[in-house]
């Protein structure tokens, strides 16, 4: 470890060359050496340089010319060292930060045999939906499930059908518009609801780019990576692969929330509601019964 993990203010006092108050140059001729730590206390501590003794929470544990150890008040250094003092203090930074990557990696890799239930299960939930979409597709058209996608994106789950307006309405509508055409033509029309379309946001999102490209698979390369292996990472592959960790709970939930639409929308009562699309109710039969059928099974009490 390059820097030095630090807790309590005790624990300096203990280190052997600490000294909670020194003179540097040019009081004497003692020089700042190196950082070994930043350290953030609940009670103020006093900065070591004789000459500062400002009162603080945050600061650093330095090393001096001479061999002996302080705590410096975290605005102290680059005002009393310049920029060698910032220098050090960026490396012990960029050395922790790095150290906190490789560790919430290897958390990760920890963690995934208890993951393992939910992965296969995310994994499973993408082939049976995958399947029904293929299924659709082939009960209707390339084209019908591509402008299932284009209604999804517009948030068009409902469904409605254009009707003339009845008398009444139509010289209510005339009364508050400028529009007083009155030949058959031209007669208004109104959008009357016919069905909403449940969990339509499933063909909203890039399902295999979201499940497989961006969660399973990067997982499955981690869950063979050895702990080495990441304390070798550059800095560049750390960082993208921490970043990515990170967010694993994020994508899992995401993945989640589009398995669930997926669920809801391929469920028979969903299903034969796509007539109103233009569907053809015969060839979605055999798929209707069969998703009838898979949530008859499933709500039937497993002891008889
Ligand atoms: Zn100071």
């Amino acid at each position: 470890m390059d820097y030095l993990n630090i807790q309590t203010y005790e624990e300096l006092l203990v280190r052997e060359g600490f000294h909670p108050d020194l003179d540097f140059y040019p009081k004497g001729e003692r020089r700042f050496g190196d950082v070994l730590g930043p350290y953030r206390f609940v009670k103020k501590i006093l900065c070591g340089i004789s000459s500062c003794h400002t009162p603080h929470l945050h600061g650093y544990l330095i090393t001096t010319s001479d061999g002996f150890e302080t705590a410096i008040g975290g605005d102290c250094g680059a005002r009393h060292f310049g920029v060698r003092f910032t220098k050090e203090r960026r490396r012990v930074e960029s050395a922790m930060r790095r150290d906190q990557r490789i560790k919430a990696i290897q958390n990760l890799i920890l963690t995934l045999p208890d993951m393992i239930t939910t992965i296969r299960q995310l994994e499973n939930d993408y082939r049976t939906l995958q399947d029904l979409k293929m299924r659709l597709m082939g009960a209707t058209t390339p084209n019908f499930v591509k402008q299932l996608k284009e209604r999804a994106e517009r948030d068009g789950a409902t469904i409605t059908r254009s009707e003339p307006m009845t008398k009444d309405e139509a010289a209510a509508y005339f009364a508050t518009s400028n529009k007083q055409n009155r030949t058959k033509q031209d007669w208004p029309q109104k959008e009357v609801f016919v069905a909403k379309l449940d969990g339509l946001s499933f063909f909203k999102v890039q399902f295999k780019d979201l499940l497989v490209t961006n969660l399973l698979e990067p997982l499955n390369r981690l869950s063979q990576t050895r702990a080495e292996e990441i304390e070798e990472m550059g800095p560049k592959e750390l960082a993208r692969t921490a970043k990515w960790v990170g967010n694993v709970p994020r994508e899992i939930a995401n993945a989640q929330s589009a398995i669930d639409a997926g669920k809801r929308f391929f469920a028979a009562d969903n299903i034969s509601k796509l007539v109103h699309l233009g569907a053809d109710n015969s060839a979605l039969a055999p798929m209707i019964l069969d998703l009838r059928g898979q949530s008859d099974s499933s709500i039937r009490p497993v002891v008889a």
